[in-house]
């Protein structure tokens, strides 16, 4: 009757490489062709659907679907949850809005702060493209996937240039923190013209909560019911799309940066980095990093310094 109604059935596991093949071995008599690339394996076994994705995440579904599970567990050797109590596996079912950021750590690009909107229905759905481990996911996996959740879900996109981010930092001393801070809070706004119906709003969590509303304590608006928790990006799908969202803008940012300056930028602070900036010195000027970079990041102070010797 309900749109998630047979979701309730589902049951999840992740399991280690050699759990995925035992399970494999003992449902290979009734194993399907997959629906997806992301499906490692699929079985039809007594009124359920049992799906294993390349992930190693195991999910069964059907009105069969707690007997097999059970039978799973057992051949995993596992302990299920008492009759009684819900499974201790089962998907939590809420309709999320999350929150996170990228671009913080790299010298060159601009800071990307995306929202996205996942309700309990799409949850499956998310987890059958495989979104899980968003930081673990390469580049191209983020502008193959990015594009289909933008479609899919309500979401929002903030990007602070570099001009934006070095006025800021330089000339209105700015901390990295309340930039987040301030980020997020206008990201969320955006997010809830769009979203009217939603249990919680999830940041991925750069500083406390105290801190955080210290940060927007001036904004005019400030959105207030927000939790901030730590690694979020795996506990709620919401934040892991939200920040494969904002991954991409990254990238595609990073890309006309790039093409501008006439040669691939590294991410991240590192040598490649330092390398890169003495590179881009011998054709252009100090203040053309403006544009392109997190000027007051250590890597451009130690150019500096170096240059003056
Ligand atoms: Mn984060």
């Amino acid at each position: 009757m309900y749109k998630d109604e047979w979701f309730i059935m589902n049951y999840t596991l992740s399991l280690s490489n050699d759990q995925a093949t035992d399970v494999i071995e003992k449902f290979k008599e009734h194993q399907v062709e997959p629906t997806n690339n992301y499906t490692l394996f699929r079985a039809k076994y007594k009124s359920a659907t049992l799906t294993i994705f390349k992930t190693y995440t195991l999910i069964v579904q059907g009105s069969g679907a707690q007997k097999v599970f059970e039978e799973i567990c057992s051949l995993l050797g596992l302990e299920v949850a008492e009759k009684e109590e819900k499974p201790q596996v089962k998907t939590e079912l809420h309709s999320i809005i999350g929150t996170d950021e990228v671009g913080t750590g790299d010298f060159f690009g601009p800071i990307v702060v995306a929202g996205a909107f996942v309700p309990k229905n799409k949850i499956p759905y998310l987890m059958r493209l495989g979104i899980k481990d968003s930081k673990k996911m390469s580049d191209e996996r983020v502008r193959a996937v990015a594009p289909i959740l933008m479609k899919e879900l309500p979401y929002s996109m903030l990007v602070l240039d570099n001009l934006k981010y070095n006025f800021l930092t330089r000339v209105r001393g700015c901390n990295m923190n309340k930039l987040k801070a301030h980020l997020h809070n206008n990201v969320i706004y955006k997010l809830l013209q769009i979203v009217k119906e939603y249990d919680r709003i999830v940041i991925d969590a750069f500083t406390t909560k105290e801190k955080y509303f210290e940060y927007i304590k001036d904004e005019k608006i400030k959105v207030e019911n927000v939790d901030l928790e730590e690694k979020a990006e795996s506990k709620h799908l919401a934040v892991a799309a939200a920040s494969i969202i904002a991954r991409y803008g990254f990238i595609l940012e990073f890309d006309r940066l790039s093409k501008e300056v006439g040669l691939e930028l590294p991410k991240g602070a590192g040598g490649k980095v330092d390398l890169a900036i003495s590179k881009i010195m011998k054709l252009k000027s100090e203040r053309f990093f403006d544009r392109i970079a997190k000027t007051n990041f250590k890597n451009f102070e130690r150019y500096k310094r170096k240059d003056s010797i």
